[in-house]
């Protein structure tokens, strides 16, 4: 009889060293002997991919997107040998898998590939064999036969793409904290572990700036339908499970999310083709649009001036390591002054938090209390971010969490 299979993810801070893959060795020889089939997806270990990285600029400014996605997928390759060395000295039959021979297909987009298809049918084979199956994560082959990187984050994304495809009992992701939390414990004051989030919650948290899960991943997760259990290497805590119908959180906030550097953009709307050398420079230049939002002016029914005609956008940083190149562009194609340098910004994330009007009001009372300016607000359907200096992000999120009751205890806070 076939067992049921569980898909777990160790992250970087949990493989960093000989002692700590050892000890992942143990758990994972642990579950083995619960009577699981074991699918391990490891990280690079600690900071092994940003090493890579910072090993390839140092040699050209702009790498080659290929070549730097063949180097950053060794880091991976490390760990997972290493762990399968560690099983096999447990006394457990174990093999590590490349992405690419476990079946992860990709688009050729280098360094933010997306995974395409799963054929897991060398991982299925290894289990039948009653292998414990290591797989690197954060990569994947394209269709047309190139190595792919899946994104900063991407080795949450494998376990859950594996885990679908698996028809996995669960997907357990274990990394150095012990689940999802209020907002970052490192942080923010008074954070309180959540028993559980939905897959729209936490992936507005995710795409609002919060580390502790990949939102691809949690995407993937939604649309198969796949729990998700966050949980902290070895401890006893439950942790975070994410999953769909939880309970709206009863301050309408689940959480607050926030990044000290965004790009933040507004200006009279450009005619065609300044529009699209705006929109494909931001991309050009590793910018990743969140928002746009446009608003004319609409009163007596007719156009206003073109200045009243208002464009605003709303771009990731991840990728950009210096807002020069953006604010050039922005300045030329919207008009000097266009582009807000320095800005971060502060999430409200929670079901409904944007057609109740109290969240952001109440976070508006609170940040002029503070003395901080909000320079723009935009919105989707989980989530309010509010535009601040990026320098007072880290005190907009204290204000905020505690201004929303997110510091009261669990029990009060998250039923
Ligand atoms: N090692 C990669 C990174 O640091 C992928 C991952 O950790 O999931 O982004
Ligand atoms: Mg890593």
């Amino acid at each position: 009889m076939n067992k049921p299979i569980v898909v777990q993810k160790y992250g970087g801070s949990s493989v960093a060293s000989i002692e700590k893959l050892r000890t992942v060795a143990r758990l994972i020889v642990e579950k083995k002997r619960a009577g699981y089939d074991v699918v391990a997806v490891v990280s690079a270990m600690g900071d092994t991919t940003d090493e890579l990285l910072e090993r390839a600029h140092a040699l050209a400014p702009t790498p080659d997107r290929r070549e730097l996605d063949m180097l950053l997928s060794a880091g991976e390759r490390i760990a997972m040998s290493l762990l399968a060395i560690a099983i096999r000295a447990e006394g457990f039959d174990a093999v590590s898998l490349t992405g690419s021979q476990s079946g992860i297909i990709t688009t050729a987009n280098h360094a933010q590939a997306r995974i395409m298809e799963v054929r897991p049918f060398r991982v299925q084979d290894e289990l039948e064999r009653d292998r414990i199956v290591i797989v690197a994560g954060y990569q994947g082959v394209s269709y047309t036969r190139d190595v792919t990187t899946l994104g900063r984050g991407g080795s949450d994304t494998t376990a859950v793409a594996l885990a679908a495809a698996l028809d996995a009992e669960a997907c357990e992701i274990f990394s150095d904290v012990d689940g999802v939390y209020t907002s970052d414990p490192r942080v923010v004051q008074g954070t309180q572990s959540m028993p559980a989030i939905g897959y729209e919650e936490m992936q507005a948290l995710a795409e609002a700036g919060a580390r502790v899960l990949n939102a691809e991943a949690v995407e993937f997760a939604r649309n198969r339908g796949i729990a998700i259990y966050a949980r902290k290497t070895s401890s006893s805590h439950p942790g975070t499970v994410i999953r769909r119908d939880v309970p709206k959180a009863p301050s309408g906030v689940r959480g607050i999310a926030f990044e000290a550097r965004v790009g933040w953009i507004t200006g009279p709307t450009p005619e065609g083709s300044r529009l699209a050398e705006l929109l494909e420079g931001v991309r050009q230049l590793g910018g990743r649009i969140r928002h746009i939002h446009r608003s004319a002016d609409a009163h007596g029914g007719a156009r206003q001036a073109s200045s009243e005609d208002t464009l605003c956008l709303l771009v990731g940083l991840d990728e950009v390591v210096d807002e020069g190149p953006l604010q050039a562009l922005a300045d030329r194609t919207l008009g000097a002054g266009s582009y807000w340098p320095s800005r971060g910004a502060v999430s409200l994330v929670g079901e409904g938090v944007v057609s109740d009007p109290n969240p952001l009001l109440n976070a508006l009372e609170t940040l002029k209390r503070g003395a901080i300016a909000v320079d723009g607000i935009a919105s989707s359907s989980f989530r309010i971010t509010l535009i601040t200096m990026g320098n007072r992000v880290a005190e907009a999120a204290n204000l905020l969490h505690h201004a929303l009751g997110l510091d009261r205890p669990e029990t009060e806070a998250q039923l």
